[in-house]
């Protein structure tokens, strides 16, 4: 009898013991696996946001793309030792690869101690092909650009004999419309490939009183210049690279792509006042391509 229930007594504490190990377990679960999983996706987002920074630097140049990666990833809690930061594609992208320990808790009953995460993240700079909205009336036709070279984004209309000189009708036809797309930019979607239509006719009141306001709407100090300005400047424009403008009257033309100015001014006035722009390297949002050609403004796709 008494060993009967010695042997009951000891059945319980091993039912006990089980029960037990079940119960921590279930917690580790609950609390470690939570863990992990809030882990997993600070890191990766952490390295996703440094591929982004360090992507952009290949084209602004500010800082380097690895510093500016590594920046981003200490910013955000984790070690440079831990982060390995290289360049890919021919220097066209940037790979963010980091580590991080997770001690467990309850889970170290079970055994586990800890586990290494791991996150990678690519971007890549692009071709921009589409851009949803902002983009200025002016065109300038197809042609290899080079940055920091002055370029006319409109000419004036003295000695002109197809009626167009640059400007671009997106939205509507009319001084008004023009006008309006030059300070506030266009608010409709534009991509390559597109037929838009030719804005003839000089306009040189509505282009010097758009192009004057946004040059004195520019908030910095010192001053913007186009080698030395905040990215988000009003004196930053997006015109559109067409196949032609050597087209009579109001005409169809085709969008190649799309290009960065610096606003530097009108220069002359009335019948022979032209916008003066400095070619710049832009990154921005909207879609991008691998197959688009390169007239300086890039996207930047994130990939793992
Ligand atoms: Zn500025």
């Amino acid at each position: 009898m008494k060993r009967f229930f010695k042997s009951q007594r000891g059945s319980a504490l091993v039912i006990f013991g089980l029960a037990a190990v079940v119960l921590i377990g279930f917690a580790a679960l609950v609390t470690d696996v939570g863990m992990m999983t809030y882990h997993e996706v600070r890191l990766s987002n952490a390295v996703d946001s440094a591929a982004l920074a360090g992507a952009q630097e290949l084209i602004y140049k500010v800082t380097t793309p690895e510093s500016k990666a590594f920046d981003y990833m200490t910013k955000n809690g984790y070690q440079t030792s831990t982060t390995t930061v290289t360049r890919e594609d021919n220097g066209n992208s940037i790979r963010v690869t980091s580590t991080y320990d997770v001690k467990f808790g309850l889970a170290r009953v079970l055994g586990f101690q800890s586990k290494t995460l791991k996150a990678t993240a690519k971007g890549k700079v692009l071709p921009i092909i589409a851009i949803n909205n902002g983009v200025r009336p002016f065109a300038i036709q197809d042609q290899t650009l080079i940055y920091g070279q002055q370029y006319t984004l409109k000419e004036g209309g003295g000695d002109g004999t197809t009626g167009n000189y640059g400007a671009i009708e997106l939205g509507g036809a009319g001084a008004q419309v023009y006008y309006n797309n030059i300070v506030n930019g266009y608010s409709g979607r534009l991509a390559v490939g597109d037929n838009i239509e030719t804005e003839p006719g000089n306009m040189s009141g509505p282009t010097e009183r758009g192009v004057d306001l946004l040059i004195a709407q520019d908030p910095h100090t010192p001053k913007c210049t186009y080698d030395h300005y905040v990215p988000n400047c009003p004196r930053i424009i997006t015109i559109i690279v067409v196949n032609t403008l050597n087209v009579n009257g109001r005409a169809t033309v085709q969008i190649k792509g799309f290009a960065s100015f610096f606003l530097e001014g009108v220069n002359g006035s009335g019948n022979n006042s032209e916008v003066i722009g400095r070619f710049i390297k832009t990154i921005s949002g909207g879609d991008v391509s691998d197959t688009q050609t390169d007239y300086g403004m890039y996207g930047v796709r994130l990939t793992r």
